[in-house]
């Protein structure tokens, strides 16, 4: 047994280094920013925050800072940017 949870403790480590095993589909976290706090999520249909901004545009510097954040572990499609707004306008 001993051995055992070695072996998983060691496999541990070693997937922990190789960030692309981990794909995130879904997270609630909540963003610090100047004004207060915001409630983020990430769900099937993509990103919401409770903002004002993002209830308008769909995205927000909120979701945008922790698409950056979790890069490595979100497909492309969770990664909505503020700027590209400017396309849309
Ligand atoms: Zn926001």
């Amino acid at each position: 047994m001993q051995s055992t949870i070695v072996t998983k403790a060691e496999k541990a480590h070693r997937y922990a280094q190789e960030p692309d095993r981990l794909r995130i589909s879904g997270i609630e976290a909540t963003f610090e920013a100047g004004g207060g706090q915001h409630v983020l999520r990430l769900g099937e249909t993509g990103w919401t925050c409770d903002c004002e901004f993002a209830m308008q545009h769909h995205v927000c510097p909120h979701i945008e800072a922790a698409s950056r954040l979790l890069d490595k572990h979100l497909a492309e499609s969770a990664k909505p940017r503020v700027v590209d707004l400017l396309a849309g306008s």
